[in-house]
């Protein structure tokens, strides 16, 4: 069964959906051949970029069938631990459920050690390299890379780390019940914002149409999430997917454009975890430019270069995203309108 499982996995092209999109039967064979000891296994349940809030919805909806795909992962690796890795938040909300199917394995002769962490306050504790030094009480930042973490991740060991939603997604395929679907989180100046679970790699338009979201006035999205999404115009929707997190935020055209960028800039300037220069110092001069009290319009001229370094020198992707957002309102809607 373990090993069916990773070709089942590779069949049903199952997916990172923490924002990669990294095939999961490729971590899994990576791990599972790795020949150091112990293993571990971990559910990142981090959810800290912005308007995205599916992981907790199955968390909260479907814990058995995450705490299922944690088991399936360790038994198939030949792990010995699985840590679930909860923000500040979901931590208060969901320990007390996951403690319980942990008593539950136990009594069930399941031997192997599971326990519940609770993150560092920070958007780049959720990071799968700034989590493994949090857990091992080092400072939160994140690692270089290579080697990743298949090969030397927690404490120097391989370890598996997945998205709630894949674990949920490994133990539907397990059970013959997965069908190609995926979660998304809607929000924004919509009518009836929620968590859907629909076809993955619709067009963003059909999920708005599907969840009765489609606004009457002008818009724009943010896909992929309200910090590092990409911006999109309401033509481009009716045939790109939403990729990453699978958040769709809407917003009206009438949008303040500099209240928006401030948003995204003052967002990443407080998450930079301050370990390299680009990041920390590029992300706090945009800020900087940007409220500046006797500037009328947006600095586009002055920001660009930043914007570049941040792009092409940032040691993490939190640096490198700051761009994206920003230059793609740009391009997709405030330069077609
Ligand atoms: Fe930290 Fe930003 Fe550098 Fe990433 S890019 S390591 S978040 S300072």
């Amino acid at each position: 069964m373990p090993n069916d499982l990773i070709g089942k996995l590779k069949a049903a092209n199952i997916i990172g959906r923490g924002g990669a999109g990294y095939p999961a039967w490729k971590k899994w064979t990576a791990v599972r051949d790795a020949t150091n000891m112990p293993k571990y296994v971990i559910c990142n349940a981090s959810e800290r970029e912005p308007d995205t809030h599916k992981d907790f919805h199955i968390l909260k909806n479907y814990p058995e069938k995450v705490f299922r795909g944690m088991e399936l992962a360790i038994d198939t690796i030949g792990g010995t631990d699985g840590i679930f890795n909860l923000n500040g938040e979901y931590y208060k909300e969901l320990k007390s459920s996951l403690d319980v199917l942990i008593e539950e394995a136990k009594n069930c002769g399941y031997n192997y050690r599971i326990k519940v962490f609770e993150e560092a306050p920070s958007y780049i504790g959720g990071e799968e390299t700034a989590l493994l030094n949090a857990i091992e009480g080092k400072r939160c930042e994140p690692r270089l890379k290579p080697p990743f973490p298949t090969d030397k991740g927690l404490f120097g060991c391989p370890t598996l780390i997945h998205n709630v939603e894949t674990l949920y997604d490994i133990a539907r395929v397990a059970e013959g019940t997965y069908d190609g679907d995926r979660f998304y989180t809607v929000s924004g100046a919509v009518s009836n914002p929620g968590v859907f679970r629909l076809d993955a790699d619709i067009p963003i338009l059909d999920i708005l149409h599907q969840t009765n979201n489609v606004p009457s006035e002008a818009y724009f999205v943010q896909a992929g999430g309200g910090g590092s999404g990409i911006v999109l115009n309401s033509k481009q929707i009716a045939t790109e997917p939403v990729r990453g997190s699978g958040a769709i935020i809407v917003h009206s055209s009438d949008e303040s454009p500099k209240k928006l960028i401030l948003r995204w800039v003052s967002f990443f300037a407080q998450e930079s975890c301050g370990k390299c220069t680009p990041c920390r110092e590029g992300t706090y001069q945009l800020l900087q430019l940007l409220k500046e009290k006797k500037r009328k319009t947006i600095p586009w001229k002055e920001m660009e270069p930043i914007l570049q370094v941040l792009e092409k020198t940032s040691f993490c992707a939190l640096g490198r995203s700051v761009p994206i957002p920003i230059r793609s309102y740009l391009k997709n809607v405030l330069q077609q309108s």
